[in-house]
């Protein structure tokens, strides 16, 4: 990887226009054998506006790219539509100390880029659009983006979920510079600083306890006087001697030039405004997966994320699920990595025991 270059050198394309990597990675066009041939090609671009393939990978996170790279050494030559903004979460993280493999830490940016680049190493084709509509209603399922019919005889979903934040222009200025929705991932950072976490729901006082190791003192700021939390949580917090509770109390701006240094804070019961001298804050206001192209077809649980059947299925046969987008629980990127990586050899599985593809293709991971 050059180190010198953003994303090492890599055409990632953040505007969305999907030409950088499109170009970089044209789809192969095969003669008429259709992907669908036992020992045919496994992906074909036929014609004007469809790709037919044996695989196609929805989502460019962790879990999108290990499944690309374990169905590419697969010889599945999978598509991965990666997403008008690609690389998932950890595009918005800098420092990323806890993924195995790297003792000195490495920028979220370089280790979605590494990991876009192993994908394609082995014959994926990475494609930077968003999804416009899909339809699983029978095989090959089908998939639209911009433009182009995507005809997949598997599909694996790993289109991840999103942290909401608050919708402040200072917030979005100040994210990685202090501003993080992710204590795990940043909480070490913050050792010895006075910080905020934002937020009235179990994320919030898991992420306020879980930062009091490294944390002078943590303020939890949250918009009404009852918390959504659990109250084991809400009691476990009132009586931690780091942290203290603001309710009612908004925030109306993040302060700071280069970094985080104080918050701007609204009682929203008086209106009275203050400031708080504060280093570090967690926006801890809940995820929403991204599952809305989904929804007519897929399962999913009471807050909105994909269900999975026996580890990485779903209840469309020969469609798979990996990552954030069924994963409230553990959110981070090695265990979407996991994922991804047993998402695909369920799917390769699955496509060989259709007669779709040969047997002894899954014997090179
Ligand atoms: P929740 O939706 O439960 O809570 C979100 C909180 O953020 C609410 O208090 C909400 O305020 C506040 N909020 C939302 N939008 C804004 C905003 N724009 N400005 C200020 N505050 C805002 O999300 P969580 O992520 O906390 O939890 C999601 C689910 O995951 C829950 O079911 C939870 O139980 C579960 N979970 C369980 C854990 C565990 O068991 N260990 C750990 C973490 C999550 P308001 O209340 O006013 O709407």
């Amino acid at each position: 990887m050059k180190d010198n270059e953003p994303f090492g050198g890599l055409s990632i394309d953040f505007g969305g226009d999907g030409a950088a990597s499109g170009a970089a990675t044209p789809i192969a066009i095969a003669p008429d054998a259709a992907a669908t041939a036992t020992g045919g090609p496994a992906t074909v671009a036929s014609g004007e506006g469809r790709v037919d393939t044996k695989l196609l990978i929805i989502g460019s996170g962790p879990a999108g790219l290990t499944a690309a790279i374990y169905a590419a050494r697969a010889s599945l030559e999978p598509v991965v539509l990666a997403g008008s903004t690609p690389g998932g979460q950890l595009m918005l993280t800098s420092d990323v100390e806890n993924y195995p493999g790297f003792p000195d830490g490495i920028q979220g940016p370089d280790l979605m880029a590494a990991m876009r680049a192993q994908a394609e190493r082995f014959g994926s084709t990475l494609i930077d659009v968003d999804i416009d509509r899909v339809d699983l209603s029978e095989r090959p399922f089908r998939v639209w983006a911009r433009g182009t019919e995507y005809r997949a005889q598997s599909v694996i979903v790993a289109t991840g979920a999103s942290a909401l934040w608050l919708g402040l222009d200072s917030e979005t200025r100040l994210r990685g510079r202090g501003v993080s929705a992710c204590a795990t991932c940043d909480g070490f950072f913050f050792r010895d600083r006075e910080i905020a976490v934002v937020g009235g729901g179990d994320t919030a006082f898991e992420e306020a306890t879980y930062l009091t190791r490294f944390a002078t003192k943590v303020h939890l700021l949250h918009r009404r006087d009852t918390f959504r939390a659990s109250k084991i949580m809400i009691d476990r917090a009132y009586a931690h001697p780091k942290i203290e509770i603001h309710p009612n109390m908004a925030v109306d701006e993040v302060l700071g030039d280069a970094k985080v240094d104080g918050l701007k804070l609204r009682d929203t019961v008086t209106g009275e405004t203050s400031r708080m001298p504060i280093e570090g804050v967690f926006i801890a206001i809940g995820y929403v997966p991204n599952t809305a192209a989904f929804r007519d077809w897929l399962d999913v649980d009471s807050k909105g994320y994909l269900v999975v059947r026996d580890e990485t299925g779903s209840n469309i046969e020969g469609v798979f699920i990996a990552g954030d987008v069924h994963d409230h629980r553990y959110r981070q990127a090695v265990t979407a990595a996991g994922d991804g990586c047993k998402a695909a050899i369920d799917a390769e599985r699955w496509l060989e025991a259709q007669g779709i593809t040969e047997a002894a293709t899954a014997t090179a991971w």
